[in-house]
Parts: structure tokens; sequence; C-alpha cells
């Protein structure tokens, strides 16, 4: 719960101007233009360095942002371009303020980054055109941006977890009180605290509660450290919660990936095959959509409709291919066969199931040209479900077949802001003195995802909460 300013229980009180809670892009992003504004800023962080950079580290970090043609895209892609993809993959329930500050400012934040020393991929092939991948990841990314910080003398204190706020006779937030190797510590910031904190992904009671029974079994992709406690803090505080609580990002995982903190173990790649379920049977249109639009909820029917467990098939014209590889990082090998009984009894499925579901796909693939490139309406139509793109034969030997799973990435559900990162209260009003960046920040997904979104959402958030509390 709250407490006080001065409440007994802290062993030492420290003050700065702005308080960061979480190491992440957008606690990175937050502390750093803290400083460049002029504010005196610390970083609060509750892993211990070596683990330090939250769900940011383990991913590849791809951003999306505007561009023109060919500066590392094959297409133009506007601010407007991007605020329509958001708000249609949300299918229109993100909030538009939100999505409109994102689009319109990540460009600017992207070249801010590149300012800071960050070094892009050349150019993203095929679909996704719009986003650029940091060339060291984002592990490079959050090691760059803790060198920087560093270079500039913010303060960064590790194994600090935030764990109550300090909310002052008027209703304003004054700081934050946090377990820390000192004991418990006050810090005080008089012109705010800015959660940066992530979403409730690591912590299992909170999953059972707003996701549902089967959400404690889910792979973690990212952090273990992202417990929701900035939800509880500020939810406790009067905040108002926000976006759909009841979902999550996810991807289609290889089912032999680590429980917790497995990185980018993601199969992208599934549209040059099918998915079957454990009895050998379709259940996906997997060319429904680009992949970037699809591997989150793709992987949200696997385990809801398929039980978690699903295999993944390809022949080798698929398996062949240049992007196969690309867009798949193995944990194990494949599971290969010469013939579909020897796979289904390879992989423990019924094998008359998987035969005639696979003749079956075979017999309703149409005439067309095959591009991964477009929406290229190569079909397989007169079975259920079709596929709606990208249809080709399985018929090369050997087969392939991969095990899929769901996991979870990071949750949906977050606090209620307006565009500068404030934090609303149940009385439709601004909490003094509280913002929020990255993923604690509700209403941008529902549903779905568009990929490359979150990063850079974290980098923009982050700068805009950080400039205007450094202006109060
Ligand atoms: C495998 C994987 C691949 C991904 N790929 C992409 C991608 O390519 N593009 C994209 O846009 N997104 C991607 N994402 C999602 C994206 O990485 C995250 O949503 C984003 O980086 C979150 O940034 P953040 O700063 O909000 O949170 P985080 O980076 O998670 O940082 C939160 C920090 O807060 C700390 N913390 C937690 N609780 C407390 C507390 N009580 N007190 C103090 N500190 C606390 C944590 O230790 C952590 O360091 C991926 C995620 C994963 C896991």
């Amino acid at each position: 719960m709250p407490v006080p300013p001065g409440a007994p229980g802290a062993s030492a009180t420290y003050e700065f101007d702005i308080a960061v809670v979480g190491g992440g892009i957008a606690g990175l992003s937050a502390a750093l233009s803290a400083h460049e504004a002029g504010a005196s800023a610390v970083l609060l962080e509750k892993a211990p360095l070596p683990n330090r950079g939250g769900n940011t580290r383990f991913a590849d970090a791809q951003m999306r942002f505007p561009h023109e043609a060919d500066e590392f895209g094959p297409r133009d892609y506007s601010a407007d371009d991007m605020y329509r993809d958001l708000m249609r993959i949300s299918r229109g329930r993100a909030n538009p303020d939100l999505i409109r500050t994102l689009c319109d400012n990540a460009r600017q934040t992207a070249e801010w980054l590149t300012g800071l020393g960050l070094e892009w991929e050349a150019g993203y092939p095929h679909t996704a055109g719009y986003r650029r991948s940091p060339k060291a990841g984002g592990q490079g990314l959050v090691d760059l941006l803790y060198r920087r910080l560093e270079g500039a003398g913010v303060p960064v204190s590790y194994e600090t977890g935030a764990v109550d706020l300090i909310v002052d006779d008027a209703r304003r937030i004054a700081g934050v009180r946090c377990h820390s190797p000192e004991g418990v510590v006050d810090i005080m910031a008089a012109k705010g605290v800015i959660l940066a904190c992530g979403g409730f992904q690591a912590n299992i009671e909170m999953r059972v509660r707003y996701l549902g029974r089967f959400a404690d079994n889910l792979i973690l992709r990212g952090s273990r450290f992202n417990t929701g406690e900035g939800l509880r803090m500020a939810i406790d505080a009067g905040a108002q919660p926000a976006g759909q609580w009841g979902d999550y990002h996810s991807a289609v995982l290889d089912a032999r990936s680590p429980r917790v903190e497995c990185g980018v173990t993601a199969l992208y790649n599934y549209q040059m095959g099918i998915f079957v379920d454990r009895q050998g049977y379709r259940f996906i249109d997997e060319g429904e959509d680009f992949r970037d639009h699809t591997y989150v909820k793709f992987s949200k029917r696997i385990i809801e409709e398929a039980g978690g467990e699903a295999w993944c098939i390809f022949d080798q014209r698929a398996y062949q291919r240049e992007e196969f590889a690309r867009a798949w990082r193995p944990v194990g090998p494949p599971f290969e066969a010469g013939s579909l009984t020897e796979l289904a009894s390879v992989i423990d499925v019924p094998p008359e199931n998987l035969v005639e579901t696979i003749t079956g796909f075979n017999n309703a693939v149409q005439p067309g040209d095959y591009n991964l490139d477009v929406l290229d309406g190569k079909a397989a139509t007169g079975i259920t479900p079709p596929k709606s793109n990208w249809a080709l034969p399985l018929d090369q030997p050997p087969y392939v077949a991969i095990p899929v799973t769901g996991g979870i990435t990071f949750t949906f559900g977050g606090l209620k802001c307006d565009a500068s990162a404030r934090v609303i209260d149940t009385r439709e009003q601004v909490m003094g003195g509280l913002y929020a960046a990255g993923e604690p920040m509700g209403e941008f997904f529902y549903y779905n995802y568009p990929g490359a979104s979150s990063v850079i959402r974290g980098a923009v958030f982050g700068r805009i909460a950080a400039q205007h509390a450094a202006s109060r």
C-alpha cells in the first residue's frame, strides 16, 4: 500500500528529481532523457547487474518506425501507415492518442538512439520492410544505453526493487519505497516517479488471476523480474487500470525451449508449412496474413485449441529455402522421415490422420505464383481450414516436423495514461508525479500485436515521460 513521506520503516532516504523504476528500454530512455533535460535522476533496477535489461535484453529489439522508400525498406512507410496498422491490428480498440503519439515520435526516437551510437542492420528483407534491427540485438541495445548512462554519471541501483509508492497529503506521488541491498530505502523524487518496470508476465499468481488457469504453464520468453509490482503499486495508489488485462503477447515457440528466459526461440517460418495438432489435424489457416500479424494470435490458438502441443510440418521444398533458416533459430534438430507414415510414428501422431490431412491439403492447393513477399493468394481451398496464401503441396521428402507451443512475452493490461505518459486515476484525473513507460502502459495492444512495436514504444514514452517530468 502507498506510504506517506517520512513513514517509519526505511533505513535511508535519498533525494532526486526523477526516480526511474526499471532498466529496460523504457527506463534507460527515461533516465538518459531526464539527464539530458538537466534533471537529477536515478535508475532503480530490481535485477542484479548481470541480469539487467529486462525483456529488452532477450529481444532482437526490432523497431518499426516511419521511413521513406529505399532508406531501408522497399516502400514508403509513413506515420499514418503505422497508425493505421496499429489501430487495425487492435481492431480499433487501441487508444488513438497514444498510438498517434507513438507513430509521430517513433522516427525521431530511432534517430536519437542512432545518435547515442546504436548501429542498425541494413534493411529488413521481405514483407516487414518497415522495421529495423539493432546490429547487436536487444542485449547490445541495453549495454549501449547503460554505458551512456554510466558515462553521464547517472546512478544505477541494482537489486533494488520498488515495492510501494510514497504519496503525500495532496495525493501527489513523492517517491518510491524500495527493497535494496541496504535494506528498505525511500527514494524521494521531486519531479516524478517513472514506472518502467514491465508487465506481470513473470508472476504466476497474476497470470492465472488475469489470463486464466492455463497461464501457469506458459514458457516465459523474457525477464523473470517483471512480476507486476509497478502495476500493483500504482493501482493501490488510485491509478486506473486500462487495456486488455485478459490478454498477452506471445509467439509460436519451439516446444523444446527453456521454460524461463528462453529468448528468441520462435518459429517465424510456419507460413511455409502447416500446423497439425496431436491428432494430426490442421486447425489454423497458416497463410491468413503476414507472419508479423499472425504469430501472436496463432501461438494462443496452439494453447487454446491444441492444448499447447502441436507440430509444424514441412517438406524439402520449404526446408531448403533460404528464408526458412533465417526465420528459425533451432533449439534442437527437426524430426525427419522419408514418408508421412514414418513421420507420424516418429512424432507420435496417428498415421492415418496425418496422411489424410496432408493428402487432402495437397489436393486442395490451387495454381498460382508463390511469393512470400506479398499476400500471394496462392491458396489451398475447399478444406477446413483453408490456407489463404503461400500454399504449396507437401510432397518432397524427407518430411520435417518441429514441435511447437505458445509462450508469454508480456502482458497487455496496464495503466491508463495520457499522451505525456502521465498516469490517470480512477477519478479520470492526472496523478501528480506519476508516469508510466513501456509495458506498464495500457491501451496499446488488443487480441494481437503488430510486430516490432514494443521496444520503440518503450523508447518513445520513456523519453516523453522524462521530458515532461523534468519540465515540472
Ligand atoms: C524473446 C523476445 C523477443 C522480443 N522481440 C521483440 C522485437 O523484436 N521488437 C519489439 O518491439 N519487441 C520485442 N519483444 C518485446 C519487447 O522486448 C519488450 O516488450 C520491451 O523491450 C519492454 O521494454 P520495457 O522497458 O517496457 O520493459 P523491460 O525491458 O522488461 O524492462 C523492465 C525492467 O524493470 C525491472 N523491474 C521489474 N520490476 C521492478 C521493480 N519492482 N523495481 C525495479 N525494477 C523492476 C526489470 O528487472 C526490467 O529490467 C520481445 C521480447 C522477448 C522476450
